[in-house]
């Protein structure tokens, strides 16, 4: 499915396998821009979903029924390779500080780390987007972070993540 208020951005890395996605994948970008995102995953030969900007603005890079790759080695309830029944989201966001990064919206330190806050319209969209998502895809009961999926391997969207502000689908 193609939604149809976000910017259209479409990748050559994919497969062009279909999938009927059960669940969604959150993900942090660990960059600060649009530009060097994209830049990462075309120089990755990476695939997600959908881009969601600091600021809120939704880019989708992918038709929803379409397997990206975003997840790599991936377990969810007992079933391996999450791309296979999953869509993934990109939130522009940097992560944990590294030396000389710049994030507008500052830092706040958890578990020993400075991370990088989330603006509040970038969540409002991505609420937006989850409520699309479910309703064209109502088979689509889940939203998880990239850790809970690859455990050990993964940390985004990171312990600053504002869960509690996220639509999760509680079915
Ligand atoms: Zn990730």
């Amino acid at each position: 499915m193609i939604y149809k208020n976000a910017h259209q951005k479409p990748t050559a890395h994919h497969p062009n396998m279909e999938i009927k996605p059960e669940l969604v994948v959150l993900h942090y970008t660990a960059t600060t821009s649009m530009a060097q995102t994209l830049h990462i995953l075309n120089a990755r030969r990476l695939s997600v979903h959908f881009v969601l900007s600091h600021n809120g603005k939704i880019f989708q890079l992918l038709d929803t029924e379409k397997k990206a790759w975003h997840a790599g080695a991936s377990c969810f309830q007992d079933r391996d390779n999450v791309n296979d029944f999953s869509i993934g989201i990109e939130l522009i966001n940097p992560g944990f500080y590294k030396k000389k990064s710049f994030w507008r919206y500052g830092w706040s330190v958890q578990a020993g780390r400075k991370w990088g806050n989330w603006p509040r319209q970038q969540l409002n969209s991505l609420n937006t987007l989850l409520l699309w998502i479910r309703s064209q895809h109502p088979q689509c009961k889940h939203v998880v972070g990239h850790n809970e999926i690859a455990p050990g391997r993964k940390m985004d969207p990171g312990p600053l993540f504002p869960w509690s502000k996220i639509k999760r689908y509680k079915i």
